[in-house]
């Protein structure tokens, strides 16, 4: 066997020489002498050969423990040795791989160039790294990262091969939902109202001289009707199938689905042909459809125009075809309607607040942030509070947010609402910190459409750094829907980011989402608001109250901050409290205030002339 013992050691070469002197020497004295150096160098290569086998023991428990796979294979690239890592991600036991050459483990995805490449590199510089494709012994390919050390005998050839590669087919699918997230309906596969923007502006951009572009924007009435009947799976399915036939017929059109029961329809045309256009995509579209053994006959209602005669600008265009969409609903089911100028804004009041909001948002002087407070029940102590948005319409006066966020969400002006709020918050926060108010967060509101289409986070960073503020002072608000959302993909991640950075989260409306507290374990949120529909009948009905103390006791063992909406009565709160609340927001502490009336209620007051 060959022992790992270094011949390079004095001791090692002190015992073999003293080795013969043991025998041949007769003076005892100087025998012992001998002996003891034999002694001692037999030590020293046992105590070598101990360490050098525990480096080996440990060498192979850290491949055995590495998450990367790890293959040693001969200068052949025949493969000599992997690890369990290995095994794990690609399904062969280490008997069945060696003696196997690596590359017949690779996918057939790579061309000739890209190995000659590989291995010039290799051969070259000695290592590779990069992206590769190979196949699991169940045959289905997958991505990895790939990092391959060649090792050299002392003359500098090539004897082994190291490669250590990690399984990146899950990060991958990941980067190809964000970035089809913000662009692809996900029940469809058609592109979403994000991209058909574009995709609009586009075909208008490149329309030749003689050329028009029809458009149609086509709802299906009665899908509730449906949902409701035959269950909301089969819902989906008629509107995978309904997009599956319009896109067909329309192959060369652009065709996408605008959420719900709306679809969008454009083609660039030289024919001047616009109605019966629709008339035959009515009549293609209206034949029925088989849907759980039934025969489905849709009645559709269309809203029309055409560019560049109804518009050059697909902001306006599309909403010449809501408006005109709208107004063939008001002529009842199943029917098309053409856009008129006469049907901008007056038949569609709507459309007009669209308008106005767009105006209030330019202006900036309409639209203004209150904070609502938040407190501790059972001391009334200030703990926190949150930026809600008023818009003061100069004829309607407040509208609530609830009424024209939906709107701003669906005409694309959320993006900008949503910074226009996260700027003001900010500005609010910093001007309390640095003017001796309470040191509270201040809670946001984001928008499900600021976490699919704006850069949150890179608007969130700029705001803090002009501001000169902590993340810690900031808290987000998520709607339960918005996590639900299966457009935001998996929110957990994302939510882990921002609170690494250090933002606190909170899960808003709790309860209104049909979500789970199981679910929400999964997500990394800090504390989460109980909607005020379960706070409302507090404390007399019976369901509410089990569910409000249910929800406590689990988020307690959750480690989760529990926030009460909407509490107005004194009987509330003291339900709350026996129930172990610790936070409660709602009138019967305070309204939602514009920031001067509330410095004014909670800023020291300043002190008499005189005293010190
Ligand atoms: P929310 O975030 O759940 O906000 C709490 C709402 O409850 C606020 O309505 C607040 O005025 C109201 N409220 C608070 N205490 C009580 C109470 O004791 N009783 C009753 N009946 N109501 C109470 P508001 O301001 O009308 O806001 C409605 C929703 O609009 C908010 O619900 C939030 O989802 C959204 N919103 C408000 N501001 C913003 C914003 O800046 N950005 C986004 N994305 N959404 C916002
Ligand atoms: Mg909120
Ligand atoms: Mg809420």
């Amino acid at each position: 066997m060959w022992l790992p013992v270094s011949l390079n050691r004095p001791l090692v070469w002190m015992a073999l020489m003293a080795l013969p002197a043991c025998v041949w020497i007769s003076d005892a004295a100087l025998r012992m002498v001998a002996a003891s150096i034999v002694a001692f160098g037999l030590w020293d290569a046992w105590n070598q050969v101990r360490q050098q086998r525990l480096r080996l023991r440990l060498s192979q428990d850290a491949i055995g423990l590495a998450g990367d796979a790890m293959v040693i294979s001969d200068v052949h690239n025949r493969i000599l040795a992997v690890n369990p890592a290995f095994t794990e991600i690609t399904g062969y036991d280490s008997q069945e791989v060696i003696g196997r050459k690596l590359e017949t483990l690779a996918a057939p995805r790579h061309d000739k160039t890209f190995y000659q490449t590989f291995w010039s590199t290799l051969k070259a510089t000695g290592r590779w790294e990069g992206e590769m494709w190979n196949r699991r012994k169940h045959g289905d390919e997958y991505p990895e990262w790939l990092k391959v050390r060649a090792i050299t005998d002392q003359r500098g050839k090539i004897t082994h091969f190291i490669s250590l590669f990690t399984d990146i087919s899950a990060q991958k699918a990941r980067e190809r939902d964000l970035r089809r997230i913000g662009y692809e309906d996900p029940l469809t596969g058609l592109p979403n109202r994000r991209r058909l923007h574009d995709l609009m502006s586009s075909r208008l951009r490149h329309l030749r001289a003689g050329e028009s572009l029809d458009m149609a924007l086509i709802d299906i009435d009665g899908l509730k009707s449906v949902n409701d009947s035959l269950g909301v799976e089969q819902g989906d399915r008629l509107l995978a199938r309904f997009a599956q036939r319009l896109a067909g017929y329309m192959a060369g059109s652009v065709v996408g689905r605008l959420g719900g029961d709306e679809f969008i329809v454009i083609r660039t045309t030289t024919f001047n042909d616009h109605d019966k256009w629709v008339a035959t995509l009515r009549d293609h579209m209206c034949r029925p459809f088989e849907i759980h053994d039934q025969s489905l006959r849709l009645g559709l209602t269309i809203g029309s125009c055409r560019a560049p005669e109804d518009g050059r600008d697909s902001g306006v265009l599309f909403q010449r075809l809501e408006s005109a969409m709208y107004s063939a609903k008001r002529l009842g089911r199943n029917h098309s309607q053409r856009f008129r100028p006469a049907l901008d804004k007056q038949d569609n009041p709507q459309l007009a607040l669209v308008s106005d909001l767009r105006a209030a948002l330019i202006s900036g002087d309409q639209l203004e942030l209150h904070y609502q407070t938040q407190h501790h029940p059972g001391s009334g102590a200030l703990m926190g509070m949150e930026a809600l948005l008023r818009w003061r319409h100069p004829q309607n006066g407040m509208i609530s947010p609830g009424d024209f966020i939906p709107l701003a969400e669906r005409h694309g002006l959320m993006a900008e609402l949503g910074s226009w709020v996260i700027e003001k918050a900010c500005a609010q926060q910093a001007h309390w910190q640095n003017s001796g108010m309470p040191k509270v967060i201040v809670w946001i509101n984001i928008s499900a459409l600021q976490l699919f289409q704006g850069d949150l986070e890179a608007q969130l960073a700029t705001c803090l750094e002009r501001y000169r503020l902590r993340p810690a002072q900031i808290g987000l608000e998520l709607t339960e829907s918005v996590l639900l959302d299966e457009r935001a993909g998996d929110m957990g991640p994302r939510l882990q980011v921002l609170r690494d950075l250090g933002y606190t989260v909170a899960i808003d409306d709790f309860g209104t989402g049909y979500s789970s507290l199981g679910y929400l374990k999964r997500l990394p949120v800090d504390k989460i608001k109980l909607d005020r529909a379960f706070i409302r009948e507090l404390p007399h009905d019976k369901a509410d109250a089990a569910i409000v103390t249910a929800v406590l006791a689990m988020a307690a063992g959750m480690g989760l901050e529990v926030v009460a909406e909407g509490v107005e009565t004194q009987e509330q709160c003291q339900f709350l409290i026996n129930a172990g609340c610790t936070l409660v927001q709602g009138y019967y502490f305070a309204r939602p205030l514009p920031a001067d009336e509330l410095e004014q209620l909670w800023a020291p007051l300043p002190l008499a002339e005189g005293a010190s």
